[in-house]
């Protein structure tokens, strides 16, 4: 359907048309008849396209610019001579066009002759796929012979075979490229377009592929003759995607054959929540394909969304439900109704013995909306208590706050799209590049437009140098230090009057302002004191200050860097502070933009899934909030808050928490201090974990519910746009429910009167309880593809940018953003800090992508350590090292490098058996509890080989791999 045919009354006031081209004249032509009207400066080959005439083509795809090379989309004009490209050919007031003329038809069959001599298969529906846009165009211009031959020189030998070719040049062939895990590039069958290499400059903006040679000898290359694997391609899949004939293809299509069928789907990895095809055959998965209508990611796609999905199959899933009474007892395969019955009758008989608080649950953000709204639903119905918590607590739990309490809503402000329109882009504390990377691709895309940017990161990541960017400005602070660091931006644009102050007065509420100007303007604040404690040159704080302030749209996009500290809620503040002191709120290409980690961050946090608030983010304590629901689920609700996480595992320990229902989610692994959380879990008598793997958490479980991957259940993700997106099931699930159905199946045995059908009926009870949700159902995501919260009667389609005409609270509020400094401080003992990130290939701590073929690029977390700092102490590049805090100590592997600064030390957490959070400590943000993973005082020094937890550890996954393979093997 066509939105904004169909509903023009409904079409959102944001225009994202390039400001150009609302001024920009519209021209009429005629393409074989038809009179189409575009605005000027559109290609023939587009114009003719939106006026439904094909235009042949093979280097020219909607994802790149134009490139003019093929000779296939020609076309004539009347009264103009020759037969220009339609690509590259911009439309003309009353220019008519042929595109099928005798002529065209001729050159577009000689040339097509000339590729097909250069690829013996693909055109062949009998030898190739038989489904390539190659073969495709061949047909549609109706080749069907070749004078040439097929004697390319780029073709591949065939097995004891005689090569195809001639004579000498018979030696000059390629072999196929099949270092990458997912793709092989086979040249034999490249046509020389260049799509593959304008896709990863484009599009990806990776530079990892050129075209090496001359005439005959052109062939696309992977950095300097490499293999692919050791190229700098980070296997984004663009280049596969652009590729038109068979040249670049999927491993899992030539091995398992073209999809059946497919449905469109969203990732299951981070919170960019990128679009996809899922293609099926039979029982299988055989493809991704990144959705190009998909509005987070247009068609493009990162390694983990597009390959990373082996997960889903792997041996290690546990598909039978299993309980034991003792941690130590071995684990026992029962029936789901011998699981749900047992996990119900030990809360209830807890419940009975240490009372109703006494047990709790744990939402997933990896789950859907339907799923999480379901947990907290069930904990707040049937166990009669607030105790549920989410995994979001420890990473974006700061944001939720600290945007709350500035603009009136818990979230960014933008929709990805804004990025086009952003002239000044400032990231803190984060690295899309490895942790957000198809919103790395377009702002690097933007970058290289000329947008400029500043990063605030103790480390150089990639978003600072690298292949055609280089950030304006890097701030590479104290682990810490953000606080101050922001609050000394503040102070240059405060007092070099910077600010914008016919928004503030307008926006915001002034009285507020001066107060906040004020203590910004203090000495304390300046950039010279501050530049002392942060370690960041005073001059570098000015200048970007002043770009930021003055440079046109700033955008600030930021990460775990900002939020996981003991002021990550002061740094949120801090930063909507910056925006609205300069203007840079409600409109493209400006605002606040948390890049969420998890796939539905968002979502688990709009659904209820903290303590203290219910869907929507009202507080438990609101009676008329308390009331819907009250009304709807017939009972009496608690209306004081329960516990967060860290507070259960207290009781735990204390003895007045017994049981927990945890699903998708690795409280051992992911949350601080490995040690309390471990004594924590050891203290309950009836863990439940509900997860596709036997997870660290479940060595402490007494009962195991197996999970549901995202291909097996149909639900909604929201991204880090607020976008709520489909997730449908293209697979039944492996181990009889998706979770959904198997906690609707424990809520029955609890005694609840659950008997929602289909997960669309649970969006139905949150549309119906929840404003920023009440216009969403499964019908419009279905017909519109994907709306952004809040979607309600004011805006019936979503809201891509909030805040435009106010701020939601009302007045935009400043508020004084004081630095303290961590109690984490080093000294003698601890003399350098610690801090953490992810890399591209892995996720979080790699329960997936671990089982995938994505651990070839990091089999291993590494500790970053400064060339100065090793030396100091004999440390030589791979050796063991100790990394010792006051918390507790790890080995793990030295890596060399001026990436961080002296002093500063950084490792990524994938792996289970390095566990960076044993050494983390139980410091949490003052607002919110979200652990202070980013700064931790440590010592590191040479090692022998592993700690010993890390032996334990061994020992246990070893068990683990027992337990699944005899689950496999059954
Ligand atoms: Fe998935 Fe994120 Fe990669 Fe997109 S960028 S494919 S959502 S992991």
């Amino acid at each position: 359907m066509n939105i904004k045919a169909d509903f023009p009354s409904l079409v959102e006031e944001i225009d994202y048309g390039t400001p150009q081209s609302k001024a920009q004249k519209q021209v009429t032509l005629n393409v074989d008849g038809r009179s189409i009207t575009v605005p000027e400066g559109t290609s023939i080959m587009r114009a003719a396209m939106e006026g439904g005439v094909e235009i042949p083509k093979l280097c020219a795809t909607d994802m790149l610019d134009s490139f003019g090379s093929c000779r296939v989309c020609l076309v004539e004009i009347e009264g103009r001579g020759g037969t220009p490209a339609s690509c590259t050919t911009p439309v003309g007031e009353g220019m008519i066009v042929r595109t099928q003329t005798e002529r065209l038809d001729a050159i577009r069959r000689g040339v097509m002759e000339l590729y097909v001599s250069d690829h013996p298969t693909g055109w062949n529906e009998q030898a190739g796929t038989g489904a390539s846009e190659f073969d495709a165009v061949a047909k549609s211009i109706g080749l069907t012979e070749n004078r040439y031959g097929i004697e390319g020189r780029n073709h591949v030998k065939p097995e004891g075979g005689v090569a195809p070719g001639h004579g000498s040049l018979a030696v000059d062939y390629i072999a196929r490229d099949e270092s990458n895990p997912y793709f092989t590039y086979d040249a034999s069958q490249c046509i020389v377009c260049s799509r593959c290499v304008r896709a990863c400059e484009e599009v990806q903006g990776t530079f990892a592929l050129t075209i090496e040679g001359r005439g005959f000898e052109s062939r696309v290359s992977a950095g300097m003759h490499e293999a692919f694997i050791d190229s700098e391609c980070v296997s984004c899949g663009a280049c596969v995607q652009a590729c038109p004939t068979d040249a670049l293809r999927e491993k899992t299509v030539l091995a398992k054959g073209l999809p059946e069928r497919s449905a469109v789907t969203t990732c299951a990895y981070c919170g960019v929540g990128c679009s996809f095809k899922a293609e099926v055959k039979g029982d299988e998965v055989v493809r991704m394909m990144p959705y190009k209508e998909g509005k987070a990611n247009h068609g493009h796609s990162c390694v983990k969304g597009r390959f990373a999905y082996g997960y889903a199959t792997h041996k290690d899933r546990i598909l039978s439900p299993m309980i034991r009474e003792k941690v130590t007892d071995p684990w026992r395969e029962v029936s789901w109704e011998e699981a749900i019955a047992h996990t119900a009758k030990e809360f209830r008989r807890i419940q009975y013995q240490y009372g109703r608080t006494a047990i709790g649950g744990i939402t997933s953000s990896r789950c859907t909306n339907e799923e999480t709204y379901l947990v907290q639903k069930m904990v707040r119905q049937g166990f009669r208590n607030n105790n549920v918590d989410t995994c979001a607590r420890v990473c974006h739990s700061p944001t939720g706050y600290g945007l709350g309490q500035t603009y009136g809503t818990s979230a960014g402000t933008q929709d990805f799209d804004s990025v086009d329109f952003t002239d000044v882009a400032v990231i803190i504390g984060a690295n899309p590049a490895s942790a957000h990377p198809v919103f790395a691709s377009r702002l690097k895309k933007r970058l290289r437009q000329g947008a400029k940017l500043i990063v605030l990161d103790p480390r150089r990541t990639e978003m600072v140098k690298s292949a055609h960017i280089e950030a304006d400005y890097h701030l590479p602070l104290k682990p810490g230090t953000n606080v101050a660091v922001l609050t000394a931006l503040a102070h240059v644009i405060v007092t070099e009057g910077l600010f914008d102050e016919a928004f503030i007065r307008e926006r915001c509420d002034w009285t507020e302002f001066q107060d906040w100007a004020s203590f910004v303007a203090l000495p304390e604040n300046s950039p010279e004191t501050v530049g002392k404690l942060s370690g960041v040159d005073p001059e570098l704080i000015r200048g970007a200050a002043r770009l930021y302030a003055t440079g046109g749209n700033g955008a600030i996009y930021y990460g775990l860097g900002v939020t996981e500290h003991s002021q990550g809620s002061t740094t949120v503040m801090a930063i909507a502070n910056l925006a609205m002191a300069t203007g840079n709120i409600g409109r493209p290409g400006v605002g606040v933009n948390p890049l969420r980690g998890q796939n539905n961050v968002q979502g688990s946090c709009d659904m209820g899934s903290f303590p203290h608030e219910l869907p929507g983010y009202r507080h438990i304590s609101g009676e008329a909030v308390r009331d819907i629901y009250e009304t709807l689920w017939g009972v009496k609700l608690d209306d004081e808050p329960g516990l967060r996480i860290p507070n259960m595992l207290d009781a735990a320990v204390d003895g007045s928490f017994k049981g927990i229902y945890i699903q998708g989610e690795d409280i051992l692994q992911s949350d601080p201090d490995t040690k309390h959380v471990a004594a924590g879990l050891a203290a309950m008598e009836c863990v439940v974990v509900h997860d596709l793997f036997l997870n660290e958490t479940a060595n402490y479980a007494h009962v195991f519910l197996p999970g549901s991957t995202f291909l097996e259940k149909d639900g909604t993700f929201t991204n880090a746009e607020r976008r709520i997106n489909m997730v449908r099931k293209v697979l039944e699930p492996k181990a009889r429910y998706a979770d959904w159905e198997a906690t609707q199946e424990l809520a029955r045995a609890i005694g609840l009167d659950w008997n929602y059908k289909h997960p669309s009926e649970i969006m139905d009870e949150i549309a119906m309880t929840t404003p920023s949700f009440a216009g969403v159902s499964f019908e419009l995501l279905d017909r519109v593809g994907s709306v952004q919260w809040p979607c309600n009667e004011k805006a019936p389609l979503g809201t891509p940018i909030m805040h435009i005409d106010g701020f939601v609270r009302g007045k935009g509020k400043f508020i004084r953003t004081e630095y303290v400094a961590t109690d984490e401080r080093t000294g003698p003992r601890f003399p350098l800090l610690l801090t953490t990130g992810r890399i591209l290939s892995q996720y979080n701590v790699g329960a997936q992508t671990r089982r995938t073929d994505n651990s070839m690029w990091h089999s291993e977390d590494r500790l970053e350590i400064h060339p100065h700092d090793a030396e100091n102490r004999g440390l030589r590049d791979g050796d063991w090292v100790r990394l010792t805090s006051r918390s507790g100590e790890t080995t793990l592997r030295a890596l060399i490098t001026d990436r961080v600064s002296p002093g500063v030390v950084y490792t990524t957490f994938h792996h289970p058996d390095t566990q960076a959070n044993v050494i983390t400590t139980d410091f949490s943000d003052w607002a919110t509890n979200c652990p202070e993973y980013k700064v931790t005082a440590v010592q590191v020094g040479a090692s022998n080989g592993p700690s010993e937890w890390q032996r334990d550890y061994d020992e246990q996954a070893k068990q683990s791999r027992r337990i699944a393979s005899l689950q496999a093997a059954e």
